[in-house]
C-alpha cells in the first residue's frame, strides 16, 4: 500500500516534531519553510566573531526521568548538544550594583532574602515559597499537563478525569495566584517586593506561571544551551531527515488549496502548487486561518479567540558583542535604573540583561555577548519600519541609550562594544511571520488556561494545526507536544496504533 503524503507549513519546533512523528507513522512528508533555516523563533545569528542567540533561553526538563524528556528523546532532541543545569535564574540589582535578591535553587535562602527586603510581607512570602516548594516536586512540572490537551483525543470521561488529576491545582484557577503577576503584586505592601514580583517573568502572565518558573529552577528542571539553541533545533532536523523527511527552505505558503471542504495542498509564493493527502499548518495561527484559508473555516469560538485573546507582547532584543568578561552568575540580571528608560511609548525602571557567558561558543576568548530584552508594541515598530531610514535611526539611538545605562553598572563598557545588533518585533515577524512578532503565541491567562484549542478547524477535513498558536503559553515542550498530538489524532482517525519509532 502506498504511503499517504503530508505537507507541513513551517519548520519551527512544532513543524519538525509533526514531521518526525508523521514519518514514524507511515506518512511521506514535505515541509515548506518561509525562512532559509529551520527553527522559527528558536533562532541564532552570527555578527562578526559573535554568535547571537535570539531564541530559547532555557530548556525545561533537560535531564532524563521526566515525560517531557522522553518526548524529546523520541524526536532525537537529546544527547547531541551541550547543556548545563541552570542553578540560578535571575538576580535583581539596585542602582548601585548591589544584589537585592537572587532566585536560585535554594528556597530557604530565597525566603530569608525576600523577608529581609520586605519584612511587612513576611506572611505572603512564606506562603509563596511554600507553594514553590510544593510545586517543584509536582507532576505538573514534568508533563505540564499537556498529554491531555488536544480536544480531538479526548473520550467521554476525560473531563472528569482531568478534574480529578488537576484537583490540587484548582487553587490556581481562582484566588490570588490566578491573577496576573502585576495583579498579584498589587496586594503586597513593600514597593521593592512588588516590583520584583511583577518583573520576575512578565507583568501580564498568570502569577501561578511565575510560581511554576521558580519551581522549575528550584527543582533543577532547567538547562542552558552552552553553544546556542540551534544545536537543539538541528538535532530534530537530523532526526526528521534520517526518517526520510524533506524540508524546502525559502518556500512561503500563500494559500491552502481546498476542494469540497477538504484540504488537498498548498500554493507557494512562487505560484507552484503542491498536493498532499493531509495538510498541517505549524505556522502562525492568524495568517493560517484568515489568509491561507481566507477565513472560511471559523466558528464563533475561533473568531472570539482571535478577537479577544492577548498574545505575548513582542520583544526588542539589543545584543552586544563586548570585549570584556562578566562575572559568572545567573543568566538574567534585572538592573534598577537611576532614571526610568522611556522607549517606544513605554517606561521601565529595570533593565533586563541576559549574559551569555555559560558557554564558549558565543564569543571569542575573553569576550562576551550580552542582551537587553524589552517587551514592546508591534504597532510602534511596524509604523516606524514604513520608513527604513527612520527605523534604522531609532534602532541606533535605542542601542546608544541602552549602552549609556549599562555604563552605570559596567564602567568602560561603551568603548568595549565591538558589535551591536537590534532585532525588533518587525525583524521577528519578517523571519517567522508570527502575528505581531509574538515570541510564544497566546499569553497564559485564567481564560486561556481553561480553554482547549482544537488542532482542527470546523468544517475542514484533512487539515490540522500545531505549534504555539494552539497551546496557550507556547514554549518548547508545548510546541513539540502539539505536533505529536496531530499525528496521534491522525492515527486514531485511521484506526492505527500511534508509534514513536520507525
Ligand atoms: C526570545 C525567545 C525566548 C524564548 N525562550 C523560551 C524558553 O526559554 N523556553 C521555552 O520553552 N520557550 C521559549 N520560547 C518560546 C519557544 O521558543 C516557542 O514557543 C517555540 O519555539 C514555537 O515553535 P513553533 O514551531 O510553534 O513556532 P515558530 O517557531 O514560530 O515556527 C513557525 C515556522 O513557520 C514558518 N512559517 C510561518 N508562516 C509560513 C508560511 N506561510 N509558509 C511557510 N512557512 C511559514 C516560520 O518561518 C517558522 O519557521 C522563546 C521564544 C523566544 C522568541
Amino acid at each position: 500500500m502506498s504511503k499517504k503524503s503530508m505537507i507541513i507549513i513551517g519548520a519551527g519546533l512544532a513543524g519538525l516534531s509533526t514531521g518526525c512523528y508523521a514519518q514514524m507513522n507511515g506518512y511521506e512528508i514535505k515541509i515548506f519553510e518561509h525562512h532559509s533555516v529551520a527553527g522559527g523563533v528558536a533562532a541564532v545569528w552570527k555578527r562578526g566573531d559573535y554568535l547571537i542567540d535570539g531564541g530559547i533561553h532555557f530548556l525545561i526538563c533537560h535531564k532524563p526521568g521526566t515525560p517531557i524528556y522522553d518526548v524529546y528523546s523520541e524526536i532525537g532532541a537529546v544527547g547531541s548538544y551541550e547543556i548545563e543545569d541552570m542553578n540560578s535564574y535571575l538576580r535583581f540589582v539596585d542602582e548601585n550594583g548591589s544584589t537585592i535578591v537572587e532566585f536560585t535553587t535554594d528556597l530557604e535562602k530565597l525566603e530569608r532574602d525576600l523577608i529581609a527586603i520586605a519584612p511587612d510581607d513576611a506572611d505572603d512570602i512564606r506562603k509563596l515559597i511554600k507553594e514553590v516548594d510544593w510545586m517543584k516536586d509536582s507532576p505538573l512540572l514534568t508533563d505540564l499537563g499537556m498529554s491531555i490537551s488536544s480536544p480531538e483525543l479526548r473520550g467521554r470521561f476525560d473531563g472528569v478525569k482531568d478534574m480529578w488529576n488537576m484537583r490540587s491545582f484548582m487553587k490556581y484557577f481562582t484566588g490570588r495566584f490566578s491573577k496576573s503577576a502585576a495583579g498579584y503584586s498589587e496586594g503586597l505592601k513593600t514597593p521593592i517586593l512588588r516590583t520584583v514580583i511583577k518583573n520576575a517573568f512578565s507583568p501580564d502572565i498568570a502569577f501561578w506561571f511565575v510560581i511554576m518558573i521558580l519551581a522549575t529552577v528550584a527543582g533543577g528542571h532547567l538547562g542552558l544551551f552552552k553553544k546556542g539553541c540551534h544545536e537543539f533545533v538541528q538535532s530534530i532536523v537530523d532526526k526528521y531527515e534520517s526518517l526520510g523527511g524533506q524540508i524546502k527552505y525559502s518556500s512561503t505558503v500563500e494559500k491552502v488549496i481546498v476542494e469540497d471542504n477538504i484540504a488537498v495542498g498548498v500554493v507557494l509564493a512562487d505560484g507552484t502548487e503542491h498536493r498532499a493527502d493531509v495538510v498541517v499548518s505549524a505556522a502562525d495561527g492568524r495568517s493560517t486561518i484568515f489568509d491561507l484559508l481566507e477565513g472560511k473555516y471559523v466558528d464563533n469560538k475561533t473568531q472570539k479567540r482571535y478577537d479577544t485573546w492577548k498574545p505575548f507582547d513582542p520583544i526588542l532584543i539589543a545584543s552586544f558583542g563586548v570585549n570584556r568578561e562578566f562575572e559568572k552568575g545567573p543568566p538574567f540580571i534585572a538592573l534598577t535604573l537611576k532614571k526610568p528608560l522611556e522607549y517606544a511609548g513605554r517606561s521601565i525602571s529595570f533593565l533586563p540583561l541576559r549574559i551569555l557567558n555559560y558557554g564558549d561558543a558565543f564569543a571569542p576568548e575573553g569576550k562576551s555577548v550580552i542582551q537587553v530584552m524589552l517587551e514592546t508594541d508591534w504597532e510602534y515598530w511596524y509604523d516606524l519600519r514604513q520608513n527604513h531610514d527612520d527605523y534604522k535611526t531609532v534602532k541606533k539611538q535605542f542601542a546608544e541609550e541602552i549602552v549609556k545605562r549599562l555604563e552605570d553598572f559596567y564602567p568602560g563598557i561603551t568603548s568595549q562594544i565591538e558589535v551591536t545588533d537590534v532585532a525588533t518585533p518587525y525583524t521577528s515577524w519578517r523571519y517567522t511571520l508570527n502575528d505581531k512578532g509574538s515570541p510564544m503565541g497566546w499569553l497564559l491567562t485564567r481564560k486561556t488556561l481553561t480553554e482547549l484549542v482544537p488542532r482542527t478547524l470546523p468544517g475542514l477535513e484533512n487539515f490540522y494545526m500545531a505549534g504555539h498558536w494552539v497551546l496557550p503559553g507556547g514554549g518548547v515542550p508545548g510546541s513539540i507536544y502539539t505536533g505529536r498530538n496531530v499525528v496521534q489524532i491522525l492515527c486514531k482517525r485511521d484506526g492505527k496504533e500511534f508509534k514513536t519509532k520507525l
